[in-house]
């Protein structure tokens, strides 16, 4: 029993994230001030799904011009200096005392002092990492001017900050979002139902199936949403859901910041995209539903856990998320959207249960009994031994 719960005990610890580089963000002592002097709106936020990597930074809006200012936003010192021609582009990184390094893309050039050091001759890749004590900087001063440089599909600010010792990515909200005006709720289009191969059916199919919403509520601050439809399953489902977060006066829209999926008021499973280790960024293949993205463009995020995923962002119940439909009664869902304005919109929708002569139940069973736990239990064992 003793050796159990020891290995027990080590696939938790195992299960924590990928790698090294995944611990829970930490609050900053050090004060954040905007980027730019005027009000900032985004074109883009924090963890957005894209294939095979989150957008990594928020976009602040710069007018659809180039040639605005961008203040450094905290104390601190300049790091480095990169030029390329893809990517970031021009791209400056501000170390800060309190363990994070802001970065600000797609520059058209940086302050005068900073382009001094550069010997540009044309079309260069330049990167160039600067002591700690050669340009300090404080919140507020001028670093750079904005631009279009690198990858880029038009003039705008990218804007990442990064642990400085991890590289992990963290949602600039985290530190700017007091700055930044929004009272609108994010909004669900459609859910789709994911019935596990051989192991469950919805409304009496093996295959995947989309259910929208109907039409979103017009944008407000909180909405709740219930699906007068009833819908069928028995054995395991999985679900998935299509959203999208919104600000007012802004007609982009952003990814979701935090998901929940509650059945009968017991949480199954919570994203919270708040903080991301780089080396997690393939797995958005994996949470989102690539293939449903490349045939229709549209990200399906799943509310559960795939085996084998690490992305500690992901938290879902000891069945990965995916909800066991084993009894003849009513199933209550509810789908709770927030984001980091705290913003809310929730989806309620019943599901009965109703017998499948296709399906046979797995018992729900003890933790040893779960395959797909033990396999996710051993997989980084085995990989942190080879190397
Ligand atoms: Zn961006």
């Amino acid at each position: 029993m003793l050796r159990l719960s020891l290995l027990l005990a080590c696939c938790f610890l195992l299960l924590t994230g990928c790698g090294h580089d995944a611990e829970p963000v930490g609050n900053s002592d050090i004060e954040y001030v905007s980027p730019v002097d005027y009000e900032i709106t985004l074109a883009g936020n924090f963890g957005e799904p894209r294939p095979w990597h989150f957008h990594g930074g928020i976009d602040v809006k710069t007018g659809n011009v180039e040639g605005k200012q961008i203040f450094s936003i905290a104390d601190g010192y300049v790091s480095r200096l990169t030029v390329n021609m893809y990517g970031f582009g021009n791209a400056i990184y501000v170390a800060h005392p309190d363990g994070h390094t802001s970065v600000y893309c797609h520059l058209q050039r940086f302050a005068p002092q900073y382009e001094a050091l550069l010997q540009r001759t044309g079309h260069d890749t330049l990167s160039m990492i600067l002591p700690s004590t050669q340009f300090p900087v404080k919140a507020g001063d001028l670093i750079a001017i904005s631009g279009n440089t690198g990858h880029s599909t038009g003039p705008h600010l990218h804007l990442e900050i990064h642990d400085t010792e991890t590289w992990v990515m963290r949602d600039p909200l985290i530190f700017l979002g007091h700055l930044i005006a929004d009272t609108v709720a994010p909004q669900a289009h459609s859910f789709m139902a994911v019935p596990m191969q051989g192991e469950g059916v919805f409304n009496g199919s093996p295959d995947k199936q989309t259910f929208g919403f109907g039409q979103p509520d017009t944008k407000v601050q909180r909405s709740t949403f219930s699906v007068q439809r009833e819908f069928t399953a028995w054995g395991r489902v999985g679900f998935a859901l299509w959203a999208d977060d919104y600000a007012q006066g802004v007609y982009h829209h952003y990814g979701i910041r935090h998901m929940q999926l509650l059945v009968d008021g017991r949480e199954v499973f919570r994203s919270d995209v708040d903080s991301i280790p780089i080396s997690c960024q393939p797995e958005v293949n994996q949470w989102g539903d690539y293939n449903h993205w490349r045939k229709n463009r549209i990200w399906y995020m799943k509310a559960y856990r795939e085996p084998h995923m690490r992305l500690p962002i992901l938290h879902a119940d000891i069945h990965r998320g995916i909800v066991n439909f084993n009894e003849e009664r009513p199933y209550h869902l509810t789908f709770v959207l927030r984001d980091y304005q705290n913003n809310q919109a929730t989806y309620h929708f019943t599901v009965q249960g109703l017998r499948n002569k296709s399906v046979r139940l797995k018992p729900n069973g003890t933790l040893l009994d779960d395959y797909q736990l033990f396999d996710q239990c051993l997989w980084p064992y085995v990989t942190f031994r080879s190397f």
